[in-house]
């Protein structure tokens, strides 16, 4: 397998709409700049798959893009940082050493799940992830598909699929009315927001949405066939095909926590030139809060202008940025999630899935580290990328440290780069 070397001045990671506008404002520059993406094409969780007929924000975004020298690593996935200014990353052809002078973190977040008996059945998926299958072709026309959890994914995944020909059952939000309500207000304060709002208004009309409700169970032999609710103090059970469940986002901080970024309650702490607590290091997106795409695309301009030393022009967009944080602040408010969810699992539930660990082996420990060492939770491919957030909210555990690769990387590929890496060391 192939080990090369890639330069840039400016290197972004994460191509999703923060990484598209940083990449645009640095690139303005004429200096290296490159953006890496381990998705075979950018637009991150919001565009992908999307056409200049079905997006034409993100059609513009990426046109701006393409009009620069950028040069764009899809399919590669930053998995370490060896020494400082020198990532790590892995594609198909093998491993990069990409230097950089300036480096911009965006990488997005993910759905958190919440473990419930019957949540590993088959059709039992996150929210994005069903969404994400359907863009890429899984059939859902006729399907009965139920929606739970919390947050406004659940409402774009229910139009997308409702659009996508599914028969979407209804959804089933953690939050009060009132809360909702309240949160609905802030959004009807923002133009481009309310558009968007109106806009699924509109197309889930015919959905039931039934708040203070959540899943406890999904039933079913192998493949979900129906799902248990709590509402109203009463359980309810509904048949559906497929449950769509994910309970709002988590930043993906695992990149800046190796590179030594400090955090701040969960996120990627930040000034106001998105500069993090490392040197040339930036952050730009949901892993410093989960804002939105507005919110993603600001902070992304801002990273990239003063990565390349136009801070007077970064500063023209702080205030446009005060009011989407106002929004994310108000989004982490309206979703936090409710303490009954504490105690979804049973004993026997799995909750790291990858290793098979269930609830009660959990509860034997004291702390997620302990919990590790005895049960090899969070040791598997998905590195407690799902068993984490989870067991933080239920357990209160907090990871300690993160190590690399913070991504499984084929074995080859390791013990090509550190035999490359012996060669260099001898003839230096
Ligand atoms: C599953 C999912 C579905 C969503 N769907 C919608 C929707 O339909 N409508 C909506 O309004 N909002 C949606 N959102 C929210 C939306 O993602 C945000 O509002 C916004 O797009 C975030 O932009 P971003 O650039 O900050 O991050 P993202 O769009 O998440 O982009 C980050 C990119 O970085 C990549 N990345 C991360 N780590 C690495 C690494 N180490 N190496 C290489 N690449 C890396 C990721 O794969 C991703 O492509 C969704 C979120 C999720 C998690």
């Amino acid at each position: 397998m192939v080990s090369a070397r890639k330069q840039f001045d400016v290197l972004i990671v994460g191509g999703g709409p923060a990484g598209i506008a940083a990449a645009v404002s640095a690139a303005q520059s004429g200096k290296r700049v490159g953006i890496v993406d381990d998705n075979p094409a950018l637009g991150g969780q919001i565009w992908r798959g999307e056409t200049a007929q079905s997006n034409s924000e993100a059609a513009a975004w990426l046109a701006k893009l393409h009009a620069w020298d950028v040069e764009v690593c899809a399919g590669t996935r930053v998995f370490d940082q060896p020494v400082s200014g020198v990532l790590r990353a892995e594609s198909g052809d093998g491993t990069y050493q990409i230097e950089y002078g300036k480096l911009i973190l965006a990488t997005g977040a993910r759905e958190r799940f919440l473990p419930f008996p019957g949540w590993t059945l088959q059709n039992v998926m996150g929210a994005g992830a069903l969404q994400a299958l359907v863009k890429s072709g899984l059939p859902v026309s006729g399907k009965r598909v139920a929606i739970a959890g919390t947050g406004p994914l659940l409402l774009a995944v229910a139009a997308y699929l409702k659009n996508d020909g599914a028969k979407v059952v209804a959804i089933y939000e953690q939050v009060s009315r009132t809360a909702l309500a309240k949160f609905a207000l802030k959004v009807a304060a923002q133009r481009g927001k309310l558009a968007q709002a109106l806009w699924l208004r509109k197309e889930l009309r015919d959905i039931p949405l039934i708040t203070n409700a959540w899943p406890v169970a999904a039933r079913g032999n192998g493949v979900v066939e129906s799902v248990v609710l709590c509402r109203g103090g009463k359980h309810e059970e509904i048949a559906c095909d497929y449950l769509a469940c994910g309970f709002h986002l988590v930043p993906n901080t695992e990149l800046a926590v190796l590179l030594g970024c400090r955090l701040q309650n969960g996120y990627v702490q930040v000034d106001d030139f998105q500069q993090t607590s490392q040197p040339n290091v930036f952050c730009a997106g949901e892993p410093t809060g989960i804002g939105g795409v507005e919110l993603s695309l600001i902070e992304g301009q801002i990273a990239g202008l003063v990565a390349i030393g136009k801070e007077g022009e970064a500063q023209s967009l702080f205030s446009a940025r005060r009011k989407m944080r106002s929004f994310a602040e108000a989004l982490d408010r309206t979703f936090a999630l409710r303490p009954e969810l504490k105690s979804l699992a049973s004993t026997g539930t799995i909750v790291c899935r990858c290793e098979d660990v269930k609830y009660g082996q959990m509860t034997q420990h004291r702390s997620w580290r302990a919990a590790k060492l005895h049960t090899r939770c969070g040791m598997g491919p998905c590195q407690g990328r799902v068993c984490g957030p989870a067991t933080q909210f239920l357990l209160g555990w907090t990871p300690e440290s993160v190590r690399p690769p913070i991504f499984p990387v084929a074995l080859e590929n390791l013990i090509s780069e550190t035999h490359e890496e012996k060669e260099h060391t001898f003839v230096m």
